[in-house]
């Protein structure tokens, strides 16, 4: 265990989940985070995750959920965005492990011979691989929450179950706990709340060698103190250690439920630790101010809901930031792109205040897209396109202004005779300090741009009267980029390139001029909005929408 004495021991909380998946692990982890950082803590997290792949990268959103970028260019779990929104913590590729990538190690070091000849095993080869990600964080913060993805008994989740187990006796108790989510389930025919789920996810957890310190239960109404009892008493952890996790209107009260039922106490007594009282009037200012909106604003993204909610979280959440900072509730409303190829474009998008094309791969819904893109540059309602998005709108300017009807994005249209988004061949990466190079060959995830670049920012602009700054560094995830020689004649027609990376190379933000609010970024800046700081960009679209009702 690395422990000099110039840098402090952290303190490890081990988040399990039992019974279903869904219960929101990600974010009572993110909410403990918060009510840590309140008293004065610094806090880190970790998940880890059982599946196979190495990372989230080339998993279907829309099964898994987004793919969260880091600035260090991690395409990760999702729940990286809830730690990030709400604490201070930043995210890299350290935050996040999964199964793969824990074996992928463990199979490299296997061929290079570092196991001298010795059977590889799951324990103790694989387990020590995991120790050994979870120690990184060690010394780095007073206390580093660990999440284990996957439900307790999933076959795919032991060797994390069983690492943590023995973290537990390497680490001893002041410096180790186990916190366990559970549903306790309302049973409407009964009018009852029912406690057998826990019990047995406990007892799972308990013949994994784990004995739970706290129990996070999750229910949809409150649970009294004698239900208190009987859970504390069947899944031996004393009473006020058996929390109620209640549904809420805003994912933003968490940490005050979480408060007001002593969770922070109580962690704070197990782990033997001291702090001031917890300052969470920020919290509290936050959840009056979502719940008192002066005015409500109608945004219409493109693409569908199911698809949307877990597969654009960042994006949701940002949206709702950007109300915060104007006083308004954000609305979305979710525009199929399909409906938008066949159907009038100003049918659908009539009543709205603002349209947004989100990221996005493939060819699906691009032209309806498009219309929309259309549909807002005439009709001068204020426009954000986040990465595809952008591309779309230097597509549809090219198309619709300077008339070159077949412009096109390489990766949807390989035969377009103006190719105005294209793979760029060569580049100098501000990240490695390299010139890379690109072509149709090379490997899918080899040659994304991934995480956090500069941009430099032109005068007179949306983006620098939203940012307030020369220089930014958001987070990327694309392979296409703007094509240089198209620069010039969309400049003379009215487009405005209002970012580009230092060099002046790689065009990151294009504006129209002419319009109440139209920009398009080539990078994803809801990987860095928070409640408590929205971003500026979200902030000013928004603020342009309300201005635009009037
Ligand atoms: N598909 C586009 C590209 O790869 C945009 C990606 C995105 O929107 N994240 O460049």
């Amino acid at each position: 265990m690395k422990n000099s004495n110039t840098t402090k021991r952290t303190k490890f909380i081990f988040v399990t989940g039992g019974v279903l998946s869904s219960l929101g692990k990600g974010l009572a982890a993110a909410a403990i985070g918060a009510l840590l950082e309140a008293r004065g803590l610094t806090v880190t997290f970790q998940k880890l995750d059982p599946y196979i792949n190495v990372d989230p990268g080339t998993m279907n959103p829309f099964q898994h959920g987004e793919v969260f970028v880091t600035d260090d260019g991690a395409e990760a779990d999702l729940d990286m965005g809830h730690y990030e929104r709400y604490t201070n913590a930043v995210m890299a590729q350290k935050n996040n492990y999964t199964s793969g990538r824990i074996y992928y190690s463990v199979i490299q070091k296997e061929r290079r011979g570092e196991y001298l000849g010795g059977t590889v095993q799951v324990i103790p080869h694989i387990t020590d691989e995991i120790k050994a990600a979870v120690m990184q964080l060690d010394g780095t913060v007073d206390v580093a929450i660990i999440e284990i993805g996957g439900t307790i008994g999933d076959i795919e989740g032991l060797p994390f179950v069983e690492a943590i187990r023995q973290l537990r006796i390497d680490l001893g108790r002041d410096y180790s706990l186990f916190i366990h989510l559970t549903l306790v389930p309302y049973i409407k025919a009964a009018g009852e709340l029912k406690t057998k789920p826990t019990q047995h996810s406990v007892r799972e957890l308990r013949a994994d060698g784990i004995q739970p310190d706290i129990l996070l239960c999750r229910t949809e109404v409150p649970i009294n103190d004698s239900l208190k009892r009987k859970i504390s008493m069947f899944c031996n952890v004393p009473v006020d250690a058996v929390i109620t996790a209640i549904d809420v209107d805003t994912i933003y009260e968490v940490p005050l439920r979480f408060h007001a039922e002593g969770l922070d106490n109580k962690i704070l007594e197990l782990l033997n630790m001291w702090t001031g009282k917890p300052n969470i009037k920020p919290w509290e200012d936050l959840v009056y101010k979502i719940q008192n909106p002066k005015d409500t604003i109608q945004i219409a993204i493109t693409g569908k809901y199911v698809d949307l909610t877990e597969s654009y979280k960042s994006l949701h959440e940002s949206l709702v930031h950007g109300g915060l900072a104007n006083d308004v509730k954000v609305e979305l409303t979710y525009i199929s792109a399909e409906d938008l190829e066949s159907k009038n474009a100003t049918e659908l998008l009539k009543g709205c205040h603002g349209v947004l094309v989100p990221g996005g791969f493939g060819q699906r819904g691009v032209e309806g897209k498009i219309n929309a893109i259309t549909y807002a540059r005439e009709n001068k309602i204020p426009f954000f396109g986040i990465c595809l998005g952008m591309q779309l709108a230097v597509v549809e300017y090219a198309r619709n202004v300077l008339g070159l009807t077949d412009a096109h994005s390489t990766e949807l249209e390989d035969k377009t005779d103006n190719p105005v988004i294209y793979l760029i061949k060569e580049w100098f990466d501000y990240r490695t300090q390299k010139i890379q190079t690109r072509d149709e060959s090379s490997d899918m995830g080899g040659t994304l741009r991934l995480g956090a670049y500069p941009c430099i920012l032109s005068d007179n602009t949306f983006a620098k009267a939203a940012y307030g700054e020369e220089e930014i560094f958001e987070r990327h995830r694309h392979r296409y980029e703007f094509n240089n020689d198209y620069r010039a004649q969309l400049e003379e027609k009215g487009m405005v390139i209002s970012g580009t990376s230092p060099d002046n190379n790689l065009v990151e933000i294009v504006e129209i001029a002419d319009h109440p609010w139209f920009l398009g970024c080539q990078f994803h800046p809801e990987f860095k909005s928070k409640p408590m700081k929205p971003h500026p960009l979200f902030r000013d679209f928004i603020a342009a929408a309300i201005k635009h009702k009037g």
